[in-house]
């Protein structure tokens, strides 16, 4: 297997540290954090949506006018029960991302199987969409591959797929059982700084336990009701991924038939 093949940014959840080789243009789509010259941060969520969890957030984004990104999860939305928590997402001005289909990482290294990840993904999104009366839904230019791995050939077909690949910079294990919102907060505060990309979670890959009430990521709306005022105390205004990322003209690059 090619050395390209292996590179890394990180593994969630693991404590050896990432590596990285921008070989064979490896990083050329790949977007971490915007200018530190910028009092800016974005917030963004993955593995959602994730019913009455996501719609929590949903809330708490609404109380402080804060817009987001979600990084979903084509199966998740695919179950057709979270089409109207993603048609608010678009009515509230937030940024719908995609973070791949099946949140499985064997499909990063084959061609083949990524361009399918991405496909439905892309597809079950524009569909909820409709099925939720966006009838013009907005076009997705952001992926968030399964746990920020990024492989040659993901790199490659995502590029091929207009789409951009978005890391993070701050990630303070949000997914742990049982941590609380205060903890997490006093996390992200401890080191942010102007530019980042912060990464909480909405839902747990692809699990639908959340749909009578939040089961999976409880602390995850309070933490959005904690965590924005003290940014902008801090004078971080939270921006769009887009705006941070430097596309305020719009992402305008085609996207190629997968
Ligand atoms: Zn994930």
């Amino acid at each position: 297997m090619a050395v390209t093949a292996l590179a890394a940014v990180t593994i969630a959840g693991c404590s050896a540290p990432g590596f990285l080789l921008p070989e064979g243009e490896l990083l050329r789509d790949v977007y971490v954090r915007g200018s530190p010259a910028v009092p800016a941060v974005a917030l963004t969520f993955d593995d959602g949506p994730n019913g009455r969890c996501t719609e929590a957030v949903l809330d708490a984004l609404a109380e402080h006018g804060t817009r987001a990104t979600f990084f979903v999860l084509g199966a998740n939305v695919a179950t057709g029960r979270n089409d109207s928590l993603l048609a608010r997402m678009v009515r509230d001005g937030h940024t719908i991302g995609i973070h791949g289909h099946t949140h499985l990482v064997p499909p990063l290294f084959h061609e083949r199987l990524i361009r399918r990840e991405i496909r439905t993904a892309l597809a079950a999104v524009d569909r909820a969409l409709r099925h939720a009366g966006v009838a013009d839904p907005p076009r997705v230019a952001f992926f968030r591959p399964p746990f920020g791995l990024v492989t040659g050939t993901t790199a490659r077909v995502a590029a091929e797929a207009g789409l951009v690949i978005v890391e993070w910079t701050v990630s303070v294990g949000d997914w742990h059982a049982g941590r609380r919102a205060e903890d997490v907060t006093a996390a992200v505060l401890a080191r942010v700084r102007p530019g980042d990309v912060i990464v909480l979670h909405d839902g747990v890959e692809t699990h639908q336990r959340s749909v009578e009430c939040c089961v999976d990521r409880v602390a995850v709306a309070e933490t959005v009701r904690r965590l924005v005022p003290a940014l902008h105390e801090r004078g971080l205004h939270v921006a769009p991924l887009a705006e941070l990322l430097g596309f305020e003209a719009g992402l305008t690059s085609s996207r190629r038939r997968l």
